[in-house]
């Protein structure tokens, strides 16, 4: 078999990737390990930067999202039983967030690669990348017990923090910049009413809460929770009591409970690698680098990074231009940093650290009480928060 462009993984930045190449004529073919119900299955981010709702809208994703993706234009920050509002909107001159599930996203691209006769192979066991150095890089995988093998112009490693793509790569070659958060998010969906009309992040004595949602009928939590906790010794009205307790009053009495549907525990981590390309493999996404949820970045860099990975693709074939493929790390890098910087800083300012003392906590309080009376402090968080510039 052959194609231009051999993308591991169909998570968003696979799909992502795939159709903007169909669209523009540039064969390419996904493979990915799991099957499309697995994927489909997993309940991931769900806040999007209006760059991440345009290249939806770009690829002919984006329909079903305006009609049932929740626009917001601002959220809460509550902090000693009071809520801040930061007004994205005001704050960013017209700027704001679209809340759809990632789940959501993925379908809706799955959907749209179908229609337009993309092709991806599901449950590839084994998928391996050979001879990126050189000019005929190609691509194995086994599946029911036969052999395959892909060759093509160049691979998209769009496979994930635990993907095979970055593994493939010699250790000389590759930079790991990381930090470990020394706490987890225990998150729950329930078919419950949201607590509230925007998102809430809430700092409290006890530990850091999420309020988020997925539509009007389904919200999703979380609470800061230790790393040596189990998913299974929290019951659901445990973990709807700790929640209240993270909540100002006023928020708190009007949590809806419900059964949860999903709950599970996520550590939170800091991780980049330098670079993202090697020869003809590149890096995109969860791939390449990770950040703690808090501010809501990890699905919106792996579009920028497809963004800037397309470009460069586009030039190579529409211009006989390598200039983009080259530029391609560096440019991604850049941003990526950057929202690594916002994401820690929004992970440093809303939890409790176990180890951070007296210190800390009063550094910790001097940040919001700053942030809730400067205006400039405002515009930097919502700035970042509704997503830097491409
Ligand atoms: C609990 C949680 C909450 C989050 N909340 C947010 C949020 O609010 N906002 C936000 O922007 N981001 C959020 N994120 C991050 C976001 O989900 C990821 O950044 C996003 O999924 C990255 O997309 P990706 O396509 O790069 O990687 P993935 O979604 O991980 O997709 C990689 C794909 O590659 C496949 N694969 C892996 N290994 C192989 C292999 N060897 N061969 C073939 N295929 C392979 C996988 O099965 C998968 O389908 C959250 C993540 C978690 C865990």
């Amino acid at each position: 078999m052959r194609t231009q462009v051999a993308i591991i993984g169909s998570g968003p930045s696979g799909l992502l990737l795939g159709q903007l190449l169909t669209d523009a004529g540039i064969d390419n073919v996904i493979l990915e390990r799991v099957s499309k119900d697995y994927v489909l299955s997993r309940i991931r981010a769900g806040v999007l930067e209006e760059g991440t709702v345009g290249m939806l809208d770009e690829a002919g994703a984006g329909e079903r999202m305006h009609q049932e993706g929740l626009p917001h234009d601002g959220f809460d920050i509550t902090f000693d039983g009071r809520r801040h509002r930061i007004d994205l909107h005001d704050l960013t001159r017209g700027k704001r967030v679209m809340v759809y599930g990632q789940t959501e996203v993925t379908r809706d691209l799955m959907d749209r690669r179908e229609a337009t006769g993309g092709v991806t192979y599901y449950e590839a066991a084994d998928v391996t990348p050979h001879d990126f150095d050189g000019a005929k890089p190609y691509v194995t995988w086994k599946k029911d017990g036969s052999d395959y093998r892909l060759d093509c112009d160049f691979i998209a490693g769009c496979d994930g923090f635990h993907g095979v793509s970055r593994r493939s790569v010699p250790e000389a070659a590759i930079r790991i910049f990381e930090r470990v958060y020394p706490f987890g998010w225990l998150g729950i969906v329930a078919d419950v009413p949201p607590v509230s009309d925007e998102l809430i992040y809430a700092n409290h004595k006890r530990g850091f809460a999420l309020c988020s949602m997925r539509s009007h009928t389904r919200s999703r939590y979380y609470v800061q929770c230790g790393l040596d906790e189990k998913v299974e010794d929290w019951s659901d009205d445990a973990f709807w009591d700790e929640l209240r307790r993270r909540l100002p009053a006023d928020a708190a009495d009007n949590v809806t409970t419900g059964p949860s549907i999903e709950k599970s525990i996520a550590p939170l981590r800091s991780f980049v690698a330098e670079p993202l390309r090697f020869g003809r493999l590149f890096l995109v996404g969860d791939a390449a680098h990770i950040v703690p949820p808090t501010g809501a970045k990890g699905l919106n860099l792996a579009a920028s990074d497809v963004r800037y990975l397309f470009d460069g693709l586009r030039e190579h074939y529409a211009d006989r231009s390598d200039a983009g493929v080259d530029a391609y790390s560096a440019k991604a890098l850049a941003r990526v940093w950057k929202a690594e910087r916002f994401s820690w800083w929004m992970t440093n300012t809303l939890h409790k650290f176990p180890d951070s003392g007296a210190f800390g906590q009063r550094i910790q309080e001097a940040e919001l009480d700053y942030l809730f009376h400067s205006r400039a402090a405002m515009t930097s968080l919502a700035e970042n928060y509704v997503g830097l510039p491409y």
